[in-house]
């Protein structure tokens, strides 16, 4: 899979990144870079709600919206704030491996049974609840997912800089992702 790319050391960051939030990220994320002192953010990341993930960035740094798959069709007011008001001028998009947020249909069963079972829904209530809402937070395949959503953004917010991402959850480390694969 040659749509990813290793960003194990500084040179591997394309230039267009260096100096700015997302070669900072990448960097703090993945060659323990040592934090700098912010007092404003630089950055807005929107990542996946997974418990397997987290980033290791410095206070202050980043605004941060975790949602199911990095999708944030549904947070855009969020988004807006942290342009606006936050400041931002840089948007990392990271999505990652394993993410639950493909195959909801291999969950349905799951879903509605646990919903029932651990939080005291009716089966039918929580069935609509899957019928609704599982076609809307459907991936398909993270990647192609992940830069649908970065050209999305980019047409939505056409200043902002917007970067793809995808953080592998073994090793906690973020790659870079070929847009034009
Ligand atoms: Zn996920």
């Amino acid at each position: 899979m040659e749509r990813l790319f290793e960003l194990a050391n500084p040179q591997q960051i394309p230039p267009e990144w260096s100096n700015t939030p997302i070669g900072r990220l990448v960097e703090y994320q993945n060659m323990q870079r040592p934090f700098e002192t912010y007092d404003t953010a630089q950055l807005l990341v929107g990542m996946c709600m997974d418990h397997r993930k987290h980033l290791r960035i410095p206070d202050q740094f980043a605004y941060i919206i975790r949602s199911g798959g990095a999708d944030l069709r549904h947070s855009e007011f969020k988004v807006s704030f942290a342009i606006a008001i936050g400041g931002v001028r840089h948007i990392a998009l990271i999505g990652h491996n394993g993410c639950g947020m493909v195959n909801l249909v291999g969950k349905r069963d799951a879903f509605i049974n646990n919903l029932v079972e651990h939080a005291g829904w009716d089966r039918e209530f929580a069935e609509q609840h899957f019928t609704q809402f599982a076609p809307m937070f459907e991936l398909g395949n993270e990647i192609d997912f992940l830069i649908c959503e970065a050209a999305r953004l980019r047409k939505r917010y056409p200043k902002i800089k917007v970067v793809p991402l995808y953080y592998r959850v073994e090793t906690n480390r973020i790659w870079g992702v070929r847009e034009n694969f």
